[in-house]
């Protein structure tokens, strides 16, 4: 369904992104991977997504904050690939702060890679995916582009916008063989949440095991994380045929958290 296909992932060197990327490479799309962290450790992952897989990955180190980069690593992608037929636009920052508190170049920082990297990431593909005639723009939102929680005003904004965008994007695209929908993950464990739970245990003066049960008790009915390769299945899921008709919607994946 995507073999030979082109998946660029933004955030792709932790967590979710990973999985994600990990996910499409098993069924034999070629993968662009993008995010921050030890250059070593970055080039090993994705030698090994070539190996274990048999596909081709580039690796491009876009502060998708910023449009020219993002603009910049969609050419290159296209350039050594021939095309970008699903974007998942994934990278994300979280800080945790009552809004009174809430540092102003956290929430800056946070609409930037958030909310309007999302926007960026759309924008650079589209072309080529109206060109081509086909297309899956796949947002990572969150059970936060849904529901509110305290500290959280900058992420809550953010994922909400992503919602919106994602609908009109999907209504600008109806039709065409581009779809455009948002994934809404409750907890996944991953390092995004592990500084999370070790903040709470610091703060409560708690284990980091109780803080982890104290965190999803709170939110998620299944007590149980969603996974990176579970939140990758129903990325994979959208661009099959069977989701064609699939856009412009929330797909929930949270264990159950925006169902109270
Ligand atoms: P993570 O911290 O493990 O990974 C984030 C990735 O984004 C990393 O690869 C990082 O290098 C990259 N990144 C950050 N800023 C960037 C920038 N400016 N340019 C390029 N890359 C950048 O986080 P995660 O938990 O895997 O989160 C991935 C996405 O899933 C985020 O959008 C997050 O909001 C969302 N999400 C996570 C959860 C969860 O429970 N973990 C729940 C709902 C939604």
């Amino acid at each position: 369904m995507v073999k030979g296909r082109t998946v660029l992932v933004t955030g792709s060197t932790s967590g979710i992104g990973l999985g994600i990327a990990e996910v499409f490479a098993a069924e034999g799309a070629n993968i662009v991977i993008n995010g921050f962290g030890d250059a070593a450790a970055i080039e090993k992952e994705r030698a090994s997504l070539e190996q274990r897989f048999g596909i081709r990955a580039l690796y491009d180190g876009a502060d998708v904050s910023k449009w020219e980069p993002i603009e910049a690593m969609v050419q290159r992608a296209e350039r050594e690939f021939g095309s970008v037929d699903v974007v998942v636009n994934n990278a994300g920052i979280q800080f945790v702060a009552n809004i009174e508190d809430f540092p102003l170049d956290k929430w800056d920082a946070i609409l930037a890679t958030n909310l309007s990297a999302a926007f960026f990431g759309t924008r650079a593909a589209l072309p080529g995916m109206r060109k081509r005639g086909w297309g899956r723009v796949i947002n990572i939102a969150s059970a936060h582009g849904l529901v509110g929680s305290a500290g959280k005003s900058a992420y809550v904004a953010a994922k909400h916008g992503v919602l919106g965008l994602t609908k009109v994007a999907a209504l600008e695209t109806a039709g065409t063989g581009i779809t455009v929908n948002a994934i809404c993950p409750g907890w996944v464990k991953t390092p995004l949440v592990e500084k999370q739970i070790a903040d709470n245990a610091a703060k409560k003066g708690i284990s980091v095991q109780a803080a982890e049960h104290e965190l999803l008790e709170e939110k998620q009915p299944s007590l149980q994380f969603a996974t990176p390769q579970q939140i990758g299945g129903l990325a994979l899921f959208l661009c099959s045929d069977a989701a064609a008709q699939i856009t412009g919607a929330p797909l929930s994946i949270d264990g159950g958290w925006t169902a109270r």
